[in-house]
């Protein structure tokens, strides 16, 4: 496996080399094989039990990022990956980079004091949701896979210790940004836009202030189909602090996720959340502010006059709104099978949204219910049969289609996941994944084995995620 050194050259105290810690047992309890043939990784089960702990190094020397975030909308000015360590950059069949990074592999320059470790449960957790997502046909980062360490940490509770190898296609962050322009680096910030474009956005061709204004917009469109893929399918981030919102516009950091069952735009799961802010229906707010933070963060790249720079950047972040709502729209057009538009589908849509909420329905089900009755008699609930007399009548022959492809008949949900969790930490593997597994690599494929993961719905109020994994 031969890496590609990344960042090295963006400003000082930006990639700073840091080796991985070894540690003292470990064993491959993941691996991801579709994944390690895109990328030709051929390995004896030893060398991948090795290189992917950490215990061995490679070639090209190890690096930890530094990055800032803004977390619960409070400034951090140097975060940084105090866990992580990124290996470097491999080359996939479309000539595509991708950063490889080990999470959970000691401590590193910016650990502040943390022990650089992951525990299991997360790891595991990182592994199987972004896969699910990545399923799903939502943009996420990758995992390759997850070793047991062998070792204990101590959280909580006394738990069992793993490394995850995580795969992205960059992990230039908001964070990223902010970490420059704290520092006022101009030279620096420039450096990493330019590699930013370069690896993601190579289509911006202008030059000068209008090169960073439409990468600003560029990130903005992505920030906004990713947020809509989330609500299509009810996943709630639970952390979308800046240090987590990728310029790629993928999925990262699965800490405190969740899979909203009942619909309600205010579900939150995560302990931490007191006010909400990353309640499922607050993401694109929060979206829209970390890519505020972004078009603050590019003023000096824009023009040395900040009034000037405001007042280019400003038209971009104000049309945010407006940009969502049509794309969001759009989702709720797909879900529901309408075909053009037509007068009376925004009542048709908040009608049905209402009496999701106020029966507590289930969103995947519902939706995927709502589908299979083009076809067959599906359970529709009750509530809904007087509502769908009106919806009937704006389907035609390609509502089947449109709804199947928009609408899962499995998604990973809260409980299941902790069950598998468990299976894992106790026994270092799961038979319930393993089964899992089958239906979830096929999600919009309407099948019989589907509803058995179906029917373990939680109520919001008894499902709480953490932080500090
Ligand atoms: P996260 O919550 O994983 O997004 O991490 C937020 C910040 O805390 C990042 O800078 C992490 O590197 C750091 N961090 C989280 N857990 C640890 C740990 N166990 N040891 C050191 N740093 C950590
Ligand atoms: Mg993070």
């Amino acid at each position: 496996m031969k890496l590609l050194p990344r960042y090295t050259d963006i400003a000082d105290d930006f990639a700073i080399e840091n080796t991985p810690s070894s540690v003292s047992n470990p064993q491959l309890l993941l691996w991801n094989e579709p994944l390690a043939q895109q990328f030709d990784i051929n390995m004896a089960e030893n060398d991948k039990v090795q290189i992917f702990s950490g215990n061995q190094a490679l070639a090209t020397p190890a690096v930890a990022l530094g990055y800032s975030g803004h977390q619960f909308g409070h400034f951090s000015p140097r975060l940084g990956d105090g866990r992580a360590h990124l290996l470097g950059a491999l080359s996939d069949d479309d000539n595509q980079l991708w950063d490889i990074q080990l999470k959970g592999s000691g401590i590193t320059h910016f650990s502040r004091g943390g022990d650089g470790r992951c525990a299991m449960g997360p790891a595991v957790r990182e592994y199987i949701m972004s896969e699910a997502m990545h399923a799903l046909g939502i943009k996420t980062t990758r995992c390759l896979a997850v070793v047991s360490s062998g070792e204990q940490v101590y959280r909580q509770s006394p738990q069992p210790g793993a490394i995850v190898t995580r795969f992205a296609s960059s992990h230039i962050r908001v964070g990223s940004f902010q970490y420059l322009a704290a520092q006022g680096d101009l030279k620096g910030l420039k450096n990493l836009a330019d590699l930013a474009i370069e690896r993601h956005y190579s289509e911006i061709t202008e030059t000068g202030a209008q090169r960073y204004l439409m990468f600003l917009q560029k990130v903005i469109n992505s920030q906004i189909e990713l947020v809509v893929s989330w609500m299509r399918v009810g996943f709630i981030h639970g952390v979308m602090n800046t240090d987590n919102t990728l310029i790629s516009g993928e999925t990262i950091d699965y800490g405190p996720c969740a899979m909203m069952n009942q619909f309600d735009f205010d579900t939150c799961y995560s302990a931490i959340d007191k006010q909400g802010r990353y309640a499922f229906g607050n993401q694109p707010n929060i979206a829209s502010w970390n890519c505020t933070r972004l078009a603050e963060s590019l003023m000096g790249l824009i023009d040395e006059d900040d009034e000037r720079a405001i007042e280019l950047l400003s038209p971009i972040i104000n049309n945010f709104s407006t940009q969502f709502n049509k794309a969001f729209t759009s989702m709720w057009e797909k879900k529901l099978g309408l075909v053009g538009q037509h007068e009376g589908d925004h009542e048709l849509i908040s009608e049905l949204l209402k009496l999701l909420n106020e029966h507590k329905l289930d969103y995947t089900n519902t939706f995927n219910s709502l589908t299979e009755s083009l076809l067959a008699n599906a359970k529709v609930p009750k509530v809904l049969h007087a509502w769908m007399l009106q919806w009937q009548a704006r389907t035609n022959n390609d509502s089947y289609t449109i709804m199947r492809a928009a609408n899962p008949c499995v998604i990973p949900r809260n409980n299941l996941i902790e069950d598998i969790l468990l299976e894992f930490t106790q026994a270092g593997c799961s038979e319930i994944y393993k089964k899992f597994k089958l239906v979830m690599d096929k999600p919009y494929l309407f099948n019989e084995n589907s509803a058995e993961f179906n029917h373990k719905i939680n109520d919001a109020l008894n499902y709480n995620t953490f932080c500090g994994t």
